[in-house]
């Protein structure tokens, strides 16, 4: 029996998803019950209330969290997201996952996630901004280039990264660009961080098709979901020589058996509000059609749990790669195993982005910037290695990619857990 038929209970919950995995990599790994205890639980759990003074003179309070899971690897890497659907298990699940991607590809940071309830889109920007000054006060004490570095999630962006650079630097009383990534270009972001997420997509996919002896120039593509990093992956991808057959976003999917004109569809959907509603030169389907259409790499980059067991038995692609998180729901993966498609997961694949973070990070604190030429250069090369590692762990433990990615991350924060001791 292969270790993925060993999930007993379904989860479709991604988090759920998560930690299922997580349970059959560390049986996998025969991992100590103690240590497996403490793998899981977070490091620090910070909530904290922020009084806000409304643009009407009320003052309102909202709830802020930030959880740092693990810091085994180096200092909290992760996330803050603002929604209403901000809750602490959600953070803690988050936290968790950032500690497994950054294991998995190589990078010396720990996982860590915050959030804010709140809604930004009904909040004007002065609103926001005072939110954010008062959330990064509260967690002043957590924060730090050497401690908890946070970046843009959901609902947050660049805007919200600078008043938070602007607020920590006054109050620890000197400039520090590093306790942040994902800044503008021009207060210390780093170049190729927009499209870092979806280049690394490209490599995962050039990567797996070498594996699995796919020419490029004879193989199709459909990419699901087309922000930031679906309309990278897929114009990456076509640029490797792939045909792709098929986009799509919030508004459906654009099918052309002849191939779309990525750059077309980009330009399309820029001065179309970001959507590509009414795309010509395609035909309509549904996003679910878009799943099952026989292609050979499937990029699944909107949101989660997009294949389930419900349309698993029904994808034709021979390579799925995750460009989002979660696209995959656990219940899916032993159907997907079974019928021989390669499933690059998440952790890896959309790895790239928290890589090119941890360059800002790097060239923050060497008050040096790289050229977007060398950014992408060892981006690259961390991709690919990442990717070997997991693929022979892969052949090692004969089971799949995405088990293996688990197992390569859990050793490797369990083996640096015991060697610095003092439990
Ligand atoms: P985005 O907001 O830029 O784009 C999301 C896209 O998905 C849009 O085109 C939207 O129209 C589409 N979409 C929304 N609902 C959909 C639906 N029901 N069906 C089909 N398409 C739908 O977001 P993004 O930054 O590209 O992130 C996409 C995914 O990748 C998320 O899961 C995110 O967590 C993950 N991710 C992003 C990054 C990054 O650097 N941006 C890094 C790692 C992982």
């Amino acid at each position: 029996m292969s270790a993925n038929a060993e999930i007993q209970k379904v989860a479709e919950n991604p988090f759920d998803s998560m930690m299922s995995r997580f349970d059959i990599a560390a049986k996998i790994l025969n991992l100590d019950a103690g240590l497996y205890n403490v793998l899981k639980s977070p490091a620090k759990q910070v909530i904290v209330s922020l009084p806000v003074t409304m643009d009407d003179g009320r003052i309102e309070v909202f709830e802020g969290f930030r959880v740092v899971h693990n810091i085994n690897l180096g200092p909290a890497k992760g996330g803050i997201r603002y929604s209403m659907d901000v809750h602490l298990d959600e953070v803690k699940a988050l936290a968790a996952w950032m500690t497994w991607k950054c294991a998995v590809s190589n990078i010396p940071f720990g996982g860590g996630k915050g959030g804010i309830k709140c809604d930004p889109r009904s909040m004007s920007a002065g609103e926001v901004e005072r939110l954010t000054r008062a959330y990064t006060r509260a967690m002043i004490d957590v924060f730090g280039p050497e401690k908890d570095i946070p970046a843009p999630d959901m609902g947050t962006g660049p805007r919200e990264m600078a008043w938070l650079m602007d607020q920590y630097s006054k109050l620890v009383g000197y400039s520090s660009p590093a306790v942040v990534t994902g800044k503008p270009l021009v207060m210390g972001g780093s170049k190729g961080r927009v499209e870092a997420t979806g280049r690394g997509v490209m490599v995962a996919t050039r990567s797996a098709m070498l594996k699995m002896g796919l020419n490029p120039f004879k193989s199709t593509c459909a990419v699901q979901g087309f922000g930031n990093v679906g309309s990278i992956s897929a114009k990456l991808i076509e640029q490797q020589g792939l045909k792709i057959l098929a986009i799509s976003d919030v508004t459906g999917g654009y099918y052309n058996p002849n191939g779309i004109n990525v750059d077309e569809a980009i330009a399309y959907s820029k001065a179309n509000k970001g959507q590509l509603d009414g795309f010509p030169g395609a035909e309509k389907i549904t996003n679910e059609q878009l799943l099952e259409l026989d292609v050979d790499v499937l990029v699944p980059a909107a949101m989660e749990d997009q294949i389930t067991k419900h349309n698993a038995a029904r994808i034709k692609a021979k390579l799925i790669v995750e460009g989002a998180n979660g696209p995959v729901s656990a219940s899916a993966d032993d159907i997907l195993h079974e019928k021989g498609i390669m499933v690059v997961p998440d952790i890896l694949a959309n790895a790239g982005g928290v890589t090119v973070s941890y360059f800002e990070w790097v060239q923050n604190r060497l008050g040096y910037f790289w050229t977007e030429e060398r950014v992408n250069r060892r981006a690259d090369r961390n991709m690919k290695e990442s990717f070997e590692q997991v693929y022979q762990a892969s052949l090692q433990h004969n089971c799949s990619m995405r088990i293996a990615a688990y197992v390569v991350a859990i050793d490797k924060v369990a083996q640096v857990t015991l060697l610095r001791g003092g439990i």
